[in-house]
């Protein structure tokens, strides 16, 4: 009783629903949340995906909610993805289950008629992405005058893939007198703004400082000089680590197709592996998704994009096959692994452009990821002539940045090209500076030392 959901006033539908689940504790969000979002405050919360914020703010609203009643939404739940939509819109069925109460997911990439008529039989919660929700509403067939509760999930992410217009024009159109609340991984100065302007005299509740990582993920990272040698490197991972269920992630869809097709001819049968992106299809991407689910797939190869809200367990490995630009990825992307007291590996691979992001990511979560020397058994590749002037370019770019009067050493280097080894030498790690000599964690040793 003492640390169990019994201490929430919930009814036995939901708690009932609560232990089929498996959830014996509430998450240290769904301690704070609960309470709160029953008195009927505002709350901005501060939590990744993993931490159970989900049921924070949905066993609270089912209890208000309470059972079907008229035939418009009383609640409104937005996140920026199909995939998260519709895995929030899951969570409700299992938790809602013992209850009469009418759900259902609505996102575009599909025709609208069947979710059109699913919200004319009566509908008590919706799931939805910004951008359809808006479309139906403006066909009238989503009323909102009954909403009583609206929910922003993952509101960074849905800054940043640009539905603040939409947010807008959905806050100016709802009912003023409602609960409101406002889920985040991070809380960067617009979503305050925009909490600011959503939510009243909200309490805020926070799992983990803003933005640091989950505690049960060993982050590690290689400096790698180039593709090819990154893909080395994952085929040595996998023939040597325990790996389960592994994420790959990648910037582009391109670099995933690629990573796709160089582990299925070299590293992963194919039938254990899938690539999904912003290109695939919505059902090949569900059915991917739901293969690494159940466990048929092991590997998956996404993009930032792609992977956004995912909920999949037990993770055992987060690779970054590059550095994420939008530096929060980085935390959504370890996010993945060492979930419910899972440890979980993640291992970003990063080349000498992409030291200046990794930096940045540091002071995010305010830690150093710890370097590792490229084992000797892994290939280091010569860097194609095409790729090293591209690394060179966008290194000058970024000093350029930094420093408005740096004239760029780009020109310099041009004919000057860094001796790359390819060997399997012991020494072998450092293809930057293939002289010098350190042992780890001398922050100063590898490609790092251009300034
Ligand atoms: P979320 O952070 O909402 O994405 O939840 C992450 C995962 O944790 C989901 O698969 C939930 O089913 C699960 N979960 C949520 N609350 C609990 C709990 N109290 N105990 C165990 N697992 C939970």
């Amino acid at each position: 009783m003492e640390n169990s959901f019994e201490k929430f006033e919930l009814n036995r539908q939901l708690l009932n629903a609560v232990a089929d689940s498996g959830y014996t504790e509430p998450t240290p969000i769904q301690d704070k949340a609960i309470p709160l979002i029953m008195k009927g405050h505002d709350v901005l919360g501060i939590a990744q995906t993993g931490t159970g914020k989900t049921a924070a703010y949905l066993l609270p609203i089912l209890m208000k909610i309470k059972y079907a009643q008229g035939t418009m939404p009383r609640c409104i739940i937005f996140a920026p993805t199909r995939e998260l939509v519709m895995q929030i819109d899951s969570a409700i069925s299992e938790l809602a289950k013992y209850t009469d109460l009418r759900h259902t997911a609505i996102y575009g990439g599909l025709g609208p008629k069947t979710q059109i008529e699913t919200i004319q039989k009566g509908i008590d919660i919706i799931v939805a992405t910004p951008g359809r929700f808006m479309d139906l509403y403006l066909r009238e067939t989503i009323l909102v005058k009954d909403l009583k509760i609206m929910v922003l999930d993952e509101a960074d992410k849905m800054m940043d893939m640009g539905f603040m217009p939409q947010i807008r024009k959905i806050l100016e159109v709802i009912p003023r007198k409602r609960q409101n609340l406002l889920f985040s991984a991070t809380f960067p100065d617009k979503v305050e703004r925009l909490s600011e302007e959503f939510l009243e005299f909200p309490t805020r509740v926070e799992v983990t400082p803003q933005a640091t990582t989950a505690e049960t993920v060993k982050q590690r990272m290689f400096e790698v000089p180039n593709t090819q040698t990154k893909i080395n490197l994952l085929k040595y991972l996998f023939s040597t680590e325990e790996v389960q269920k592994t994420i790959i992630f990648t910037r582009s869809k391109e670099v995933a197709d690629h990573v796709y097709n160089s582990m299925v001819q070299r590293i992963v049968p194919f039938n254990k592996i899938r690539v999904i992106h912003a290109n695939k299809g919505q059902n090949t991407r569900i059915n991917s998704m739901e293969a690494f689910r159940e466990g048929d797939v092991s590997v998956l190869v996404a993009t930032d994009v792609a992977a956004r809200g995912i909920d999949i367990q037990q993770v055992s490995h987060v690779i970054n096959f590059d550095v994420p630009l939008i530096y929060e990825d980085y935390v959504h992307r370890i996010g993945r692994t060492g979930r419910a007291n899972n440890v979980g590996e993640a291992i970003t691979f990063l080349t000498i452009a992409e030291e200046y992001h990794i930096k940045k990511i540091e002071k995010i979560i305010r830690m150093e990821i710890p370097r590792e020397e490229i084992p000797a058994e892994v290939e280091i590749e010569k860097t194609p002539f095409d790729e090293q002037q591209n690394l060179l370019r966008e290194v000058d770019d970024q000093r350029k940045k930094e420093d408005p009067t740096f004239k760029g050493a780009f020109h310099e280097k041009k004919n000057k090209r860094p001796e790359v080894r390819k060997s399997k030498s012991s020494s072998g790690t450092k293809p930057f500076s293939p002289t010098k000599k350190t042992t780890k964690p001398d922050k100063k040793r590898g490609f790092s030392k251009r300034k």
